[in-house]
């Protein structure tokens, strides 16, 4: 029986360890929280997964929380009127084709822990460095480092080429929130560009005690919803939520007039640099280990991709590992392995950055298009389920223009 280890327990990680038991393959999955503590421990994500990523969950048997969890039924994006206070500029929506959903991963992450221990996984709690790493590649075919943002990852070198920042672009937080009121007419990721502060989103999720709502900000670095550096405690990370609110988007606000945090640990402020990184790891003894989901390719959480890219990593590292058979899992297999995934990946990673840098004229127009055309509007939305189909209208002016009239004379016909 050939032999895998993966180092870390998060999305990548469990749902590659949980394919490949499946397939009969013997898996060491190393990992440095017991269920228990990410259980109880602070939230670490808004993780929303569009269908193609909640499918790769559903053929493991692995969507537990399916029939529990919210649907979000659409995207909708608002920009405030940046000279009339309290007005919009423009505002439109649609439904996605199938629907998204997020589980928390304090309460998805223990269970799969379980699950992969139930299906005969073995499960070990410790912290990973190059010593581990240099002891599993003794023992096992393939070493594979799921590591998410932990600091071990840095061990993979930046690829310069791939790797358009070298600063974080965004202030992060989460808030996790009870009693808001529920956007209508269908459930949404209701989006809001607020030019030269940043960006609002919220949705519905199911959480540790049930359906609540997750309200993410992302603050221009440098700019007024870069305030979290101070906020200490829950109850000010709520009542400065509440305070951004207030301050730029009257409409979300009426939603919120009887919020609370789902618990003490559902509130998260922080940033990081998107970047990619080369994908095999040379130890020093001269063995290797491959990468893979963020410890790879990490992007800025503003087009929710990280975990849909996770999900999707997996299905195709799994794939390569059973195309293999016998075969050894060299540094050349693993270059190309990542290659398969980048090929899909550097789709997201292109269009998540177009969103952090001061959006081009051509693609404003096209936000506003959008509010007249239910089409253009249904291409942005479903679009976050792949991001390749962006590719060429969101990249280039003249495409831009003609998607835009192509869709606009549908509508008009
Ligand atoms: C604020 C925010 C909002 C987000 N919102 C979304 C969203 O809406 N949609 C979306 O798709 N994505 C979102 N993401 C991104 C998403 O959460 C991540 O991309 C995804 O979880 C990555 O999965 P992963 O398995 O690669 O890593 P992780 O989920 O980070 O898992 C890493 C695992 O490795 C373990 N580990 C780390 N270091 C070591 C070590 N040295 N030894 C042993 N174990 C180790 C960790 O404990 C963890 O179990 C968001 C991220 C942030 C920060």
């Amino acid at each position: 029986m050939r032999r895998i280890a993966i180092v870390g327990a998060g999305q990548a990680g469990l749902q590659l360890g949980l394919g490949l038991l499946a397939q009969g393959y013997h898996v060491t999955l190393t990992t440095n929280r017991t269920g228990e503590q990410v259980r109880t421990g602070k939230v670490m994500s808004s993780q929303c997964m569009f269908n193609t990523a909640l499918q790769t969950e559903r053929d493991l048997g692995l969507n537990f929380w399916e029939q529990h969890c919210p649907a979000v039924e659409g995207i909708s994006l608002t920009v405030p009127h940046p000279q009339q206070p309290g007005e919009r500029l423009f505002s439109w929506g649609s439904r996605l084709e199938r629907y998204a959903q997020s589980v928390d991963q304090r309460l998805k992450m223990p269970a799969w822990m379980d699950e992969f221990v139930k299906r005969g996984g073995e499960l070990v709690i410790a912290d990973v460095g190059i010593a581990e790493l240099e002891t599993l590649t003794q023992s096992h075919d393939l070493v594979l480092l799921a590591a998410g943002k932990g600091e071990v990852v840095n061990q993979f070198e930046k690829d310069p080429q791939r790797s358009a920042f070298s600063q974080p672009q965004r202030a992060l937080a989460l808030t996790y929130v009870k009693g808001m009121t529920p956007a209508s007419p269908f459930s949404r990721v209701a989006f809001n560009l607020i030019p030269g502060v940043g960006e609002y989103f919220v949705f519905p999720a199911l959480t540790t005690s049930g359906p609540c709502e997750i309200m993410v900000f992302e603050g221009i670095p440098g700019g007024p919803m870069d305030c979290w550096h101070d906020i200490k405690t829950p109850e000010a990370h709520l009542a400065k939520s509440l305070e951004i609110v207030r301050q730029y988007l009257p409409w979300e606000a009426e939603r919120c007039q009887h919020l609370t945090l789902t618990d003490d640990n559902g509130f998260l402020s922080g940033r990081f640099t998107p970047m990619v990184r080369k994908p095999v790891l040379t130890l020093p003894s001269g063995r290797t280990v491959l990468g893979m989901a963020d410890a790879l390719v990490v992007n800025d959480p503003i087009t929710g991709q990280g975990a849909n890219n996770a999900a999707k990593c997996s299905k195709v590292y799994l794939q390569a590992i059973l195309d293999q058979g016998a075969r050894t899992f060299d540094a050349q297999w693993m270059a190309q392995t990542f290659e398969q995934y980048w090929s899909y990946a550097r789709h997201v990673v292109q269009w998540t950055n177009t969103l952090l840098t001061p959006p081009p004229e051509y693609l404003l127009g096209l936000l506003g298009a959008a509010s007249q055309s239910q089409p253009l509007a249904a291409a942005i939305v479903n679009g976050f389920d792949d991001p390749r189909t962006f590719a060429p209208w969101w990249f280039d002016a003249e495409q831009c223009q003609v998607f835009i009239d192509k869709n606009t004379r549908h509508v008009a016909a």
